[in-house]
């Protein structure tokens, strides 16, 4: 790769979350790593419905390899008559699947007064598409003592997203993983469009993990393994995959989930993709200098 000197003006500013050194950061859950040459798959409903609907959801995609379950407790909707999500109920059942099935908790916050509950319940924190830029709550992040995952605005770019992860640092936490989840655009076959360039690129000019949210990208079930099979190529960190045992019945985003034979058949289909890793004669990624333009 030819350097690309304008990226230094556009990420260098961000200086606790861009690369200036060979130094990566793996967030370290536990026995789980994401980072660091792992690739860390989550997975789970959008949104939390019921006990059984999570508990046997668990159990499946942990057999499967899922190292970490999702599931919404709060939901951002975009419709006021949507499912709102369970809240302190949801978590509940989430810590239970938790104790039954080892696997780790990531679930979405929207509020900043609703930091210190969920940071009892959950191991990662998920800020939404449409939190990047709520600058109270990743205040308030920067003080929860637990991991972050931080999802792309759908109209944000890389720079911008990088400018959310630095204050999610500034405040006291470095432990951010970045999750590309599509981007508006005028193509409407699919939901969002997913930047597959935004892996390498935040991979370059970042310390940070970078996950793919191929669920959210799609919008549609049957794109989804085809888009995790590109996030493993070029070397993303994990997968953020919605998973539920009967999608047709889902109370959100249905359409984009995943069956639970489904998500086995994507992990098996995924493992020869898994095994190219590290093989390619990259060029090293291009260190940025620190400081530059605000
Ligand atoms: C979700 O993960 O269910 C979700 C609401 O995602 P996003 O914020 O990317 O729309
Ligand atoms: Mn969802």
């Amino acid at each position: 790769m030819t350097p690309v000197s304008q990226w230094n003006g556009q990420f260098s500013c961000y200086d606790r979350v861009a690369r200036t050194d060979d130094f990566s950061t793996v967030v370290q859950i536990g026995d789980v790593e994401i980072g660091g040459g792992n690739f860390a798959v989550m997975a789970g409903p959008c949104a939390v419905e019921s006990e059984r609907q999570v508990l046997e959801t668990a159990e499946a995609v942990a057999e499967a390899g899922a190292v970490i379950l999702r599931g919404g407790a709060y939901k951002p909707r975009s419709s006021p008559y949507s499912f709102q999500g369970l809240g302190i109920e949801g978590l509940k059942i989430l810590r239970k699947a938790r104790e039954e099935t080892g696997l780790k908790i990531v679930t979405e916050v929207m509020a900043p007064e609703d930091v210190g509950v969920i940071a009892e319940y959950a191991d990662i924190m998920q800020v939404g598409t449409r939190s990047m830029e709520n600058y109270a709550l990743l205040v308030a992040l920067g003080g929860c003592g637990r991991p972050v995952l931080l999802k792309r605005g759908m109209t944000a770019t890389l720079a911008e997203m990088l400018q959310s992860a630095q204050i999610i640092a500034l405040n006291g936490n470095p432990d951010i993983i970045l999750c590309e989840r599509g981007i508006r655009t005028f193509e409407t076959a699919t939901r969002n469009t997913l930047d597959i360039a935004a892996v390498p690129v935040l991979k370059t000019v970042s310390h940070l993990p970078v996950i793919v949210d191929p669920s959210h990208a799609a919008g549609v079930r049957c794109l989804v393994p085809a888009l995790a099979r590109a996030a493993a190529v070029v070397d993303a960190d994990g997968l953020l995959v919605e998973v539920h045992p009967c999608p047709e019945r889902a109370l959100s985003d249905g359409n984009q989930s995943l069956n639970l034979d489904e998500f086995r058949d994507m992990m098996d289909d995924l493992q020869p993709y898994l095994a190219l890793r590290g093989e390619a004669r990259c060029l090293r990624p291009q260190l940025l200098r620190v400081g530059g333009m605000h």
